[in-house]
């Protein structure tokens, strides 16, 4: 079993890699009447329209299938802020803008997901391993244009192998286009606004060359910078005593793990509200450990989940009487993340997941990232104050059934 899901897991990247590199291969091959349709200085809602005209030679009656033409043919071209744009990565728009062009005069089948002229506000992503990362690769293919709040220790590290091309084979995205995160944001979910930092943080050398990364800051730099969002995520969780069992943990790790996981939440949509646009919506992660037992899943971490999920509840009250904005958190099976690595057992609780979920598969962080382009697009726009699992149905499950006290049942297993 296990081998099996190795091999699968080797195919999904085997497969990535390929189209990477055909991807890669095509951008040699760029006519320059596609370059010069090429228009990065527009925002992304210009863009598709523009693109929709032209391809419709100005009937603007049919602009409405453009709407229904899948969104992985959309070009979500803009140029970092922070100046990534390498040359590859400026001859990597023109590819996908003739994609664009070659498949956009087909209406598509099926009821596609459509983010176009949406953007998106991520907050917690640092590398291309979690949750985060992959809820932003879903929305950009559905259309929606990237921002990220990165924390601030983290955020050099992050730049620089952003702009080393480290993450380029994870950034391709279902139509062979690149991800392109229009701009990153310095931010401390842990500290509402200036007068929160103590000295200790203002003078720490990992907060020095950055500054504005207060949540109240960062949602008025966006604010300045694009005027509003339509989508927020909250992708981030810290808990310095996780490894303690309940009991061992102190006030001060209990305290900090609810305001770096929950808390942060609700500061970040607090201070975002004001800029997210009518019919916006906003998405947590949690996870089981909020109502059921997961030892080793310390330090207050499954109080603050339990925390986020009956916030998530009330803000979805307070958020859709006030504006009609969406809240939801999405309930994720176990993920070999950065942060999941440090609590120490996360191998033991994907190999628990394959044993004992009704879908023997290992979770792929896609799925989590394709739920939240859901819940974020209009299909999804009677779904509030939600918690949603995406966890192979672990969540549904009793009884672990690898028990050996189960040994004389007949447990069917995966049979593919
Ligand atoms: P991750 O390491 O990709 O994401 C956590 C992010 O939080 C990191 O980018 C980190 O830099 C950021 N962060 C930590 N403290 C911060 C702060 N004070 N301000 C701003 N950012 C801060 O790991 P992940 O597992 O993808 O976690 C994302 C979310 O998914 C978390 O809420 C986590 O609890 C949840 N989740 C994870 C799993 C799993 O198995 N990995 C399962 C269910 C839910």
């Amino acid at each position: 079993m296990r081998l099996k899901l190795l091999g699968s897991a080797c195919f999904g990247s085997f497969f990535s890699l390929v189209r990477f590199h055909l991807f890669k291969m095509a951008t040699t091959a760029a006519s320059s009447l596609q370059m010069a349709t090429a228009r990065p200085c527009m925002s992304s809602s210009r863009r598709a329209f523009v693109s929709s005209a032209a391809m419709l030679n100005g009937n603007f009656k049919l602009a409405s299938w453009t709407k229904l033409s899948s969104a992985c043919h959309i070009a979500s071209a803009q140029p970092f802020h922070r100046s990534f744009t390498s040359s590859s990565l400026k001859m990597d728009k023109f590819v996908t803008k003739a994609m664009a062009g070659a498949s956009e005069n087909k209406p598509a089948s099926g009821l596609p997901i459509d983010l176009k002229g949406k953007r998106a506000f991520i907050a917690g992503v640092a590398d291309d391993n979690g949750y985060g990362w992959a809820i932003a690769k879903s929305l950009a293919a559905a259309g929606a244009e990237i921002l990220v709040g990165t924390w601030v220790p983290a955020l050099n590290i992050f730049e620089s192998s952003l702009r080393r091309g480290k993450f380029d084979e994870s950034r391709v995205l279902p139509d062979g286009s690149l991800m392109e995160i229009t701009k990153i944001y310095p931010l401390d979910a842990v500290f509402d606004n200036p007068e929160d930092v103590p000295e200790d943080i203002k003078t720490n050398k990992r907060y020095a060359g950055s500054s504005k990364w207060t949540v109240q800051e960062a949602a008025e730099s966006v604010k300045s910078d694009f005027g509003s969002i339509d989508i927020l995520v909250h992708s981030l969780a810290n808990g310095p005593e996780v490894v303690k069992p309940l009991l061992e943990t102190s006030r001060k790790g209990y305290l900090a793990a609810l305001s770096a996981s929950s808390y942060s939440y609700v500061s970040l949509l607090k201070h975002f509200l004001p800029i997210i646009n009518p019919g916006g919506s906003s998405i947590s992660l949690t996870y089981i450990a909020s109502e059921r037992i997961i030892p080793g899943y310390g330090g207050g971490m499954s109080s603050a989940k339990a925390a986020l999920e009956s916030d998530t509840r009330v803000l979805a009250f307070e958020a859709g009487r006030r504006k009609g904005i969406r809240v939801n958190a999405i309930s994720a099976g176990p993920l070999r993340s950065r942060a999941a690595k440090a609590i120490g057992f996360i191998d033991m609780m994907i190999d628990y997941s394959s044993a004992n979920a009704p879908l023997q598969k290992e979770l792929s962080a896609e799925e989590v990232g394709n739920t939240a382009a859901f819940l974020a697009s209009p299909l999804a726009s009677a779904i509030t104050g939600g918690v949603i699992y995406v966890d192979n149905g672990l969540n549904a499950m009793g009884v672990g059934v690898d028990s050996p006290i189960f040994e004389k049942l007949d447990i069917p297993k995966a049979q593919h």
